[in-house]
Parts: C-alpha cells; structure tokens; sequence
C-alpha cells in the first residue's frame, strides 16, 4: 500500500515546525496514497521533510498533529500521552485522595488534538471531538486500562454529541470497555458530588470551574448568594460550605436541579453543611429570573452561562447577550457586592468578555473594580502554540 501522505504547499509548514498541532486545507498541496477520514497520515514539506504525523479529516482543519517526529506513531503512543497526562495533572497536585474528579486529557493541550477523557473516581469518560479519535476510541479504551489497572473499572464513550457526523460514523454512547452504575459520587477538594455521564451535560460535570469554585468559596461567608446557571450545584455547594447565609440557586435544566438537591443532601449528610445555611432551587430562565430579582436581594452572585456564540458568526450576538446579562447583574447586587462572571464561548477571547462586561458596568452607571481574572485550570492546559485551547474566562467584579 502506498504511504498516506499529506503534502504541503510551499511554506505552509511554518506554523507546523513552531508545533502549531493542525493542518488547515488551504496549506495541503496535495494527497498521496488513499486517505479515509481518521486515517493517521504522515504530513511532507513542499521541499520533502518529513514534519509529522497526524489525523485526517475532511474539513478545514484537515490534520490534526498527534507527533512532530519522523517515524509513524504506533499503539504505544497513546500509553505514552495518557501517562504524560497523568504526570502533570500529578505535578499540579490536580490528583489527590480528596480530589478524584479531573480532567485527564484536554485535546491539544496534551498534544491528543480532537480527545477529551474526564476521569470520575473509577471511571473514564471520553469524548472524540474528530473522526481519527473516535475511530481510535477502543484503542485509547485499552491504553487507559493499562495506565490506571485495577484503579479503573470501566470506560465510556460519549462521543455521540461531538465526533463530526460528517465522518458517517456509527455515533452511539456505549462502555468501551467495563460497566459503570451510571452514576458516582467523586470528592472535589474534599466536597462530594453525584456525577451522571450517561444523562448529565458534556461528560456529566464542569471540572473547569474547580479553582474558581474554591475561590467563591472564600468570598462566602455571611454573604446572601444567587447562582445562575447553578447546573448541578458546584458554586452553590462551595458557598454553603464556606458560611453563606442563603443561598439560592436557578437552572433551567430539572434534571440538574435534582442532582443539586441530592449533591446538598450528601454534604450535609457528611457534616460539611450545617443546618443554618438556606437553600432554594429555583428551576426557572436565569436571565428572567434576574431581571425579576430586586435590587439589593443578593450580596453574592454567579453568572456562568453556556456558551453563548459556538461559532464565529453569531459572535456579535453573544457579545450582547454577555453584556444584557451582566449589566443585569450589576444593576441589581448590594453595595459592596461582588459578581463570579464568565463566558465559556471559546470564540470571545478574554478581551472581547472583558469589553462586554466593561460597556455593562458603564451602562449601569455604577462604580465597578476588577478583583480577579480568571481562567481554567491545571488539567485544562493550554499548548502555548495553540491560544484556541483556551476557552473559559472569569472576571470578578467588586460592585460599589
Ligand atoms: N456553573 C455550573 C456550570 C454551568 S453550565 C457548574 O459549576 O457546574 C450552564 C448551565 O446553564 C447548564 O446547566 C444549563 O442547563 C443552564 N442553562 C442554559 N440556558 C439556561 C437559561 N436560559 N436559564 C437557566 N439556565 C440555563
């Protein structure tokens, strides 16, 4: 068979040898060999140089970079990412007995471009964002296997949502390997949370909001808090935890409102929430729920809303949804109340968040510092060679 490869036009290799991990189609000269969708292909200089090898698939980013070496990547490549992957979050003290809920792979940011593997306790949930990952989803199962043995009982793909259809492939969640209860209570920074992967949202919690949980933490006592878009509790259970006076919580998901309920019910089970604290679930429109809120009701509040622009184009739509919300929020919390906002839409940079919060802050009028800029944490790691990577950006605002 001849050799797959990727040949590319002159000089397209530049962002290629400075490690930038994807190939656009314009920068492809031409295509040797036959070449599937998912196909680990080998990427060639115009002038021949071999620059690396990595996953094809139709689209505009038509390689994504699994090594830049000279020889073609077998197996063992995955064992060998997984275990650096593993090595880091270690270093970052990410992985900790009270701490068994991380994110194990974040895509480019561990040089497994398209691969998401969330580890909840004793299980692993993947999610392949590009065909060469799905396809190499069973071989990844077994690398995870190995690298954890018998700290691991099962793996689960839950790619269905994420790998493009475009690759006609037979998308449907399932365990690669083990059996799961669906369901595992893991211990974020000493506190318990019921996790679901099967019907939970992405791969059933939001490990980037860990260190900006803990810091909400901080900002809790004696506070009366409101956590919008509260999913299944996170913010909510750092406050109660940490002395808030009241804590009320709004989703519009009923299903993570019952998750919320059963997170609090396992912390006040195991002491870590007294019975002074208050907490209401509110499941309702955040943004309605807001706008309906007096003036003064709340000391604390969290603004974390999915992502409002998923492409380039509705960017200017986004943009004014951030600064409607926020101006909201401003408007109405306490003199000397502070606001947890953020935008998880990896198309607004952190400049764009900022401008939006800050045309927010002018429109209400109010005299508003920045206390904190926030980001994702270590287990989310940004490949300095690809600032896509990152995505999540917080600011805290102090709110005179
Ligand atoms: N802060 C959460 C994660 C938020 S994810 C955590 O720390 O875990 C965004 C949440 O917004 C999801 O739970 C989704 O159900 C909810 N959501 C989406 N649109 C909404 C709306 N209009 N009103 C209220 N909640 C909404």
């Amino acid at each position: 068979m001849m050799k797959r490869k990727i040949i590319l036009r002159r000089g397209r290799e530049e962002s290629l040898l400075r490690f930038h991990p994807w190939v656009f189609s314009g920068a492809i000269a031409r295509i040797d060999g036959d070449v599937a969708e998912g196909d680990i292909v080998e990427v060639v200089s115009a002038s021949g140089i071999t620059i690396g090898y990595g996953h094809y698939q139709v689209g505009s980013i038509a390689v994504r970079m699994l090594s830049f070496e000279e020889s073609e990547p077998g197996r063992k490549l995955w064992i060998e990412r997984l275990h650096e992957a593993y090595l880091l979050r270690e270093k970052a003290g990410v992985i900790r007995e009270d701490n068994n809920a991380y994110r194990l792979v974040h895509g480019e940011g561990d040089m497994l471009p398209g691969l998401i593997v969330d580890i909840y306790d004793r299980i692993a949930v993947i999610q392949a964002h590009s065909a060469g990952m799905f396809m190499a989803r069973e071989e990844i199962a077994v690398a995870l296997k190995e690298l954890y043995a018998e700290k691991l009982d099962a793996v689960y793909d839950k790619s269905s949502s994420t790998a493009p259809f475009k690759a006609s492939l037979e998308l449907m969640d399932k365990y690669l390997l083990g059996k799961g209860k669906g369901e595992e209570v893991v211990s974020e920074n000493g506190l318990l949370f019921s996790v679901d992967w099967i019907h939970g949202q992405k791969t059933g919690f939001f490990l980037d909001q860990r260190d900006n949980r803990s810091l909400l933490g901080s900002y809790s006592a004696g506070k009366r808090v409101l956590n919008l878009f509260c999913y299944t509790g996170g913010f909510s259970i750092y406050a109660l935890t940490n002395g808030a006076v009241s804590v009320d919580s709004v989703d519009s998901s009923s299903k993570a409102m019952s998750m919320l309920e059963k997170n609090i019910e396992l912390n006040r089970r195991a002491g870590k929430i007294t019975d002074e604290a208050e907490h209401k679930s509110i499941t309702a429109d955040a943004i309605e729920f807001l706008k309906n809120s007096s003036d003064n009701e709340y000391d604390l509040m969290i603004v974390d809303p999915p992502a409002f622009a998923k492409h380039r184009g509705a960017l200017q739509n986004a943009l004014r949804a951030y600064q409607r919300l926020n101006a909201a929020a401003i408007s109405r919390i306490s003199h000397g109340g502070i606001i947890f906002t953020y935008s998880c839409s990896q198309v607004v940079d952190k400049t764009a968040f900022a401008e939006a919060v800050f045309s927010a802050a002018a429109s209400t009028g109010r005299k508003v510092r920045i206390l904190h800029r926030l980001t994702q944490p270590a287990d989310h790691p940004v490949n300095i060679y690809h600032p896509e990577g990152e995505y999540l950006k917080g600011l805290v605002l102090y709110v005179e």
